[in-house]
């Protein structure tokens, strides 16, 4: 069990320190919302304000979705759970950020919960990386001996249905989906200004929820993502319907994983997939 109240110290001290030190113009971390049970994203930039940042295990959201919000040369200390810690290296291969403005706050995590059922949710999202794969500052202890199946384990079901089956399944689901972009705004990877969706000249599709639109809307954004999604789960959890967007994500990159070997942010020594050629490479479509 990770032993929460030990990293909220931390987290307090070396946000603390980093703003007294100058080394830091802000820290993107938590704090308490209405309760415990549901703390919200928060932007420190005094240090006497540090003490009011929390941890705990409801603390699910993706810190790194907020640093393309300043401008490139800012000072941010940012605090990443493992998945968290794959969309900073991805932003810094894709030239987002730089590893030289950020001071990375690491925070190994098992036992995270989702704010909205409570369920632990592990084993969804980010069952292979419990420990943050870069890091300046751990705030807690690496976690070792979990048992963590393939993070791609949860798609069997889905890949047992034949075309035809899938097919309706998804279909049903984004009947379902208002537009409200909730998923779009939750995610690290989603930082285009202005997104595909918002443009008018060209208008590239209904920005009302028609089917046709959200259709458009969800194919596009899992091909913008393929390659790139950390897999934190964050689009899942923002939706208010609902949608498991994280399923249609993690088959994408299941199949990104066997054609180029790599899994997103993994490694920040890797060229983003997407944007990179090598002669070996594969030139076929998995099913
Ligand atoms: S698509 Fe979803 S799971 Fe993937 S990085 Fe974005 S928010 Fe996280
Ligand atoms: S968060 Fe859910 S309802 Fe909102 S646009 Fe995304 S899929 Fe649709």
């Amino acid at each position: 069990m990770t032993a929460f109240k030990k990293i909220e110290d931390h987290l307090r001290k070396e946000a603390k320190n980093l703003l007294e030190g100058g080394k830091v113009t802000l820290v993107l971390a938590y704090a308490r919302g209405f309760d415990e049970k549901h703390p919200v994203p928060c932007v420190v930039k005094a240090a006497a304000d540090a003490d009011h940042l929390v941890f705990n295990e409801y603390c699910t959201y993706n810190m790194a979705r907020y640093l393309t919000r300043y401008p490139v040369g800012t000072k941010i200390a940012v605090a990443v759970k493992g998945a968290d810690s794959r969309a900073v290296v991805q932003l810094i291969q894709e030239g987002k950020v730089r590893r030289d403005d950020l001071v990375i706050l690491g925070i190994p995590a098992t036992g995270m919960k989702n704010q909205k059922t409570g369920e632990v949710i592990d084993a969804k999202t980010t069952a292979s990386t419990i420990n943050p794969v870069l890091y300046d500052v751990l705030l807690g202890d690496e976690i070792h001996g979990v048992k963590a199946g393939s993070p791609y384990d949860v798609l069997a079901e889905f890949e047992g249905m034949d075309k035809d089956a899938r097919w309706a399944f998804w279909k049903k689901e984004f009947e379902r989906c208002i537009r409200c972009y909730a998923c779009r705004k939750a995610c690290p990877m989603c930082y285009c200004d202005p997104c595909f969706m918002d443009a008018s000249r060209p208008r590239w599709a209904d920005k009302s929820p028609t089917d046709d639109g959200t259709l458009m809307y969800h194919l596009t954004r899992f091909y913008h993502l393929a390659g790139r999604c950390i897999d934190c789960g964050e689009c899942s959890r923002a939706c208010p319907v609902d949608i498991p967007l994280h399923l249609f994500h993690k088959k994408v990159a299941k199949e990104c994983e066997a054609m180029f070997g790599q899994a997103a942010g993994m490694n920040i020594e890797d060229k983003p997939a997407m944007a990179n050629f090598k002669g070996e490479d594969s030139d076929q479509m998995l099913g």
